[in-house]
């Protein structure tokens, strides 16, 4: 083969890693889009979630609070406080709202074997159907922790695994009005956002409720349950 083919052979194969560069670079772009048409003015929904209860002090505050707002909201309550105060979470569904699976005993479910892994899913899912009459088909694991093992575990179970995208870490408690602001300067329409009704003293999260709640509502948006059943 003569130089200059060698060169031509070096060019062409650059040009290629350019091609596929600029098609993982679109591809990258693609899942940035919004979901709706960019004609469409997106939809002014959002989601509320409440995670780690239920709570036999917190979860009733909140629950007033939806209620007096009118709005729905979806929990994800970890098994064995369901089994702790299963009449708290046969109220959250007996209001409309949503539960799901947040797992038994709150652990990294990417740490854990395959087995506990089941375990940890369906004796949540056994006593949230005890309770509310429905199985939970979202799971969200703690910590947000997810791999291929979690994904296809869930997947295994029959569980959309469900995140969040507005976090104002009301766990850690910064204080009622960090944790408004924190919610209402970061939501947009679509946005899931994470509260926490259990695992602590949540006081500082019921208190910032009725001014999320307020604001949101002033600025249009209506409340949806996630696409859990
Ligand atoms: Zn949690």
């Amino acid at each position: 083969m003569s130089s200059a083919r060698r060169a031509d052979r070096r060019r062409g194969r650059r040009a290629a890693r350019v091609a596929v560069g600029a098609l993982v670079a679109a591809a990258a772009a693609v899942v940035v889009l919004p979901a709706v048409p960019a004609q469409a003015a997106p939809a002014k929904v959002v989601y509320l979630t409440f995670d780690d209860g239920p709570s036999p002090r917190y979860t009733p505050q909140v629950l007033a609070l939806l209620s007096q707002y009118g709005v729905r909201a979806t929990f994800f309550e970890i098994g064995q406080n369901v089994a702790a105060y299963p009449g708290v979470t046969r109220q959250v569904g007996a209001q409309g709202h949503s539960v799901q699976n947040h797992s038994w005993s709150h652990p990294d479910l990417r740490k854990v074997s395959k087995s506990a892994f089941q375990y940890q899913v369906t004796a949540t899912d056994a006593r949230i159907r005890a309770q509310t009459g429905t199985t939970p088909t979202c799971l969200r694991p703690p910590y947000g922790g997810v791999n291929g093992a979690v994904r296809s575990g869930a997947a295994g179970l029959g569980k959309s695994i469900q995140l969040w995208s507005v976090d104002p870490q009301d766990w850690a408690r910064p204080g009622r009005a960090a944790i408004e602001r924190r919610v209402l300067d970061a939501v947009k329409p679509g946005s899931v956002i994470l509260l926490h009704d259990g695992g602590g003293d949540r006081g500082q999260t019921v208190a910032a409720l009725p001014g999320i709640l307020r604001t949101l509502k002033s600025r249009g948006y209506t409340f949806a349950l996630l696409p859990c059943r």
